[in-house]
């Protein structure tokens, strides 16, 4: 064990669970606080790693790096809980107008990397023009990583299941004290709540909300995610996740009837098959205005820490970047620029 480390982590979204399991990993000692509120961004979250972005289909930022490290990190914390929720998918781009297809053409013809088209008929679903294809893509069970992750912690005593209280956080010469445990660094994983850390209150968060429902449809393919307006994505046992919106200006965690309205109406004009609602998810995205993650160690406090937001993109950049973190505070190897948190080191020092 390295015996210098002991480390409080807040929060055990998908952030803290691949930062706890890094920590792990390198035999670092490690205690994780977390209340267990059920709206999180990570237990709402389809999982989706998707390698291009946005209407103008762009390669997503770092992904060439970040999505064979987050698969295969992935692999590997499954394969320690037994679980196996690592899905490699294609996703369907089902253009809704002319303009659209044409940018996805364009972008095949530039050989933008991932993409394809297709010109099959998808049986099922309603749509006149072609079928653009994303490829490879991955679908991860992240709330089934978590809650197993969860019962590994548990037996290991390594979780409290309590609110963390900043008013509680002592800070000494180069460590930190909790409930008189004393910790060599203390790391805020806790997604949006990290908006409210005295520390970290200065950082650019744009929190905003997300909703998704989850359908049972007997006969929809499952080998694929489709995506046209709203993103449809195989569970598992014929379920799909269908998401979602942004709220920026509705940041509290009810559920809304005009998303559930909408969708319904979406599907019903989009799939030409029966399905019910199983379940209406709500969560809020720990966003940010220059979408890009804040990860690394407070510029006055170096033992304050921080690995939060991820965004839209946590089941891609966690894995990744909670190693970087780890990596940075066991043998000071550099950060990412773009994601190190020294970057507002003016407005952090303020
Ligand atoms: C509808 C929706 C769909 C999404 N789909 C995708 C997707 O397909 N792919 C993708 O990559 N991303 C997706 N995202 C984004 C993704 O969910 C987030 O980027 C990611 O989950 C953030 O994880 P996190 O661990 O940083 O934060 P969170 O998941 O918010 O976890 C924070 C944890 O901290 C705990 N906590 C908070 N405050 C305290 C406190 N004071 N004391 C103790 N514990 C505390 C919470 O209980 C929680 O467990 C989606 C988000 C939404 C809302």
């Amino acid at each position: 064990l390295n015996t210098k480390l002991n480390i409080l982590i807040i929060g055990q979204g998908i952030s803290g669970t691949m930062l706890s399991w890094y920590f792990q990993q390198a035999n670092v000692s490690f205690k994780i606080i977390d209340n267990n509120i059920p709206n999180t961004a990570s237990k709402c979250a389809a999982g989706l790693i998707n390698p291009v972005t946005g209407r103008r289909i762009v390669t997503t930022w770092m992904i060439d790096k970040i999505m064979p490290f987050a698969v295969n990190a992935y692999h590997q914390i499954c394969k320690q809980l037994n679980i196996d929720v690592v899905r490699e998918k294609e996703i369907l781009d089902i253009f809704a107008t002319q303009q659209m297809q044409d940018a996805f053409l364009n972008r095949v013809a530039e050989e933008a990397p991932y993409l394809s088209i297709n010109n099959i008929k998808i049986d099922n679903l309603n749509h006149h023009l072609s079928v653009g294809t994303i490829a490879p893509a991955y679908i991860i069970g992240i709330k089934k990583i978590i809650e197993n992750w969860l019962q590994y912690l548990q037996t290991n005593q390594l979780i409290v299941n309590e609110v963390y209280d900043e008013h509680l956080l002592e800070i000494q010469n180069e460590t930190i004290v909790y409930q008189n445990q004393h910790y060599s660094h203390i790391i805020y994983a806790n997604g949006v709540a990290t908006a409210q850390s005295k520390f970290w209150k200065n950082l650019p968060f744009a929190p905003n909300k997300g909703e998704a429902l989850i359908i049972k449809c007997e006969t929809l393919n499952e080998n694929f995610i489709y995506k046209k307006g709203l993103t449809i994505a195989p569970i598992g046992n014929q379920q799909f996740w269908v998401g979602s919106n942004y709220l920026w200006d509705d940041t509290n965690e009810t559920p809304t009837e005009k998303f559930i309205t909408e969708t319904i109406h979406y599907l019903n004009e989009t799939l030409k098959l029966p399905f019910t609602i199983l379940e209406h998810k709500v969560g809020i995205r720990p966003a940010n205005i220059e979408r890009r993650p804040f990860v690394g160690l407070h510029p006055t406090f170096p033992q304050i820490g921080i690995l939060s937001g991820m965004g839209a993109k946590g089941t891609s950049l966690a894995p990744y970047f909670a190693n970087e973190l780890v990596q940075h505070i066991i043998s000071n190897k550099p950060l990412t620029l773009e994601a190190d948190v020294l970057r507002f080191s003016k407005i952090l020092q303020r």
